[in-house]
């Protein structure tokens, strides 16, 4: 049987180092949080985040704009966010409204200020192996697989999901470390490929949005699953793996929820000192 990797275990040992450091700074960050609209799960989230950042001893000043808020208005926004030196850190939380490009007013985030390490240049350093700050959660899966111990050098690592805020970003986070990595997506799976790939993964890490999607008898042999899916399923919340299947036959598996989730804010927190490292 697979040993759980709980994400809230980790959480709480970068949390202390976090606290450490914020009472070593001179005056206390701030996060700059701005929510566009009404979004049930943007506030959840939100919500999640004051309180982890209040336990930190982190200012988190949520800025609350109304839905018909226009794109410049909005960039101008990010602008004085930008210039005020009191602010360190700025996250833009989505969905936002469909008039937003959120593309284009997310750039406007000054790169040293993009604790989320969304901003183009971020991805850059990335992909030259110097990222200042990674994507949340590809920065929590990172955190789990090393929390086993497991070398990862020239194991065969499977991603299923290119998304921009998780399997692209993992994708070279892996290559880093040099694992043999392979990307599924969609394509994969409509060229009934997808099963084949997920066979042999000494490491699965499943970022989709569809539950059940990974059967439990595809996972190898002592493989570490790490499932990044929240999907809802009547009143339960699911993964995207066959969680009581794979468990069997997994080494190490995350729970959903309690795996990646409670870690991704955690690191989110961790972007900001490292963003105030930068700005000094
Ligand atoms: P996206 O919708 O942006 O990306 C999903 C990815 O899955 C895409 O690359 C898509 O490919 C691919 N995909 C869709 N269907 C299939 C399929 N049948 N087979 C293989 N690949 C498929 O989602 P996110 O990356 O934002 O999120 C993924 C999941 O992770 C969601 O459930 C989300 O809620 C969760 N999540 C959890 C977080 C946490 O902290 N725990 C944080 C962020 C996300 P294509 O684009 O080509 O269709």
């Amino acid at each position: 049987m697979a040993k759980l990797l709980e994400g809230s275990i980790l959480a709480s040992k970068i949390k202390e180092e976090i606290k450490l450091q914020v009472v070593s700074l001179k005056s206390k960050p701030v996060l700059a949080s701005i929510l566009v609209g009404d979004d049930a799960s943007a506030a959840a989230y939100v919500k999640s985040q004051g309180k982890t950042a209040q336990g930190l001893g982190v200012i988190y000043k949520l800025h609350q704009l109304d839905k018909n808020i226009t794109e410049g208005v909005l960039i101008d926004f990010i602008l004085n966010l930008n210039a005020d030196k009191t602010v360190n850190g700025i996250i833009l939380q989505t969905p936002l409204p469909k008039t937003i490009d959120y593309k284009l007013v997310s750039e406007c985030i000054l790169p040293l200020k993009d604790v989320e390490g969304m901003h183009p240049l971020n991805m850059g350093k990335l992909f030259f192996g110097r990222a200042n700050m990674v994507a949340c959660t590809a920065g929590a899966v990172m955190e789990l697989l090393n929390s086993t111990g497991v070398d990862l050098y020239g194991k065969e690592v499977v991603v299923v999901g290119h998304s921009e805020i998780v399997g692209k970003p993992l994708m070279l986070l892996l290559l880093e470390k040099f694992a043999t990595v392979t990307v599924c997506h969609i394509g994969t799976s409509k060229a009934g490929k997808l099963e084949e790939h997920v066979k042999r993964a000494q490491v699965l890490i499943v970022a989709v949005g569809k539950a059940n999607l990974i059967k439990g008898s595809w996972i190898k042999e002592g493989a570490i699953v790490i499932d990044v899916g929240i999907n809802r399923v009547g009143d339960k919340i699911v993964g995207d793996v066959e969680f009581e299947v794979a468990q069997k036959h997994a080494a190490y598996i995350t729970p959903v929820p309690g795996g990646v989730g409670p870690l991704t804010v955690t690191i989110l927190m961790r972007n900001l000192l490292q963003a105030i490292k930068l700005q000094k």
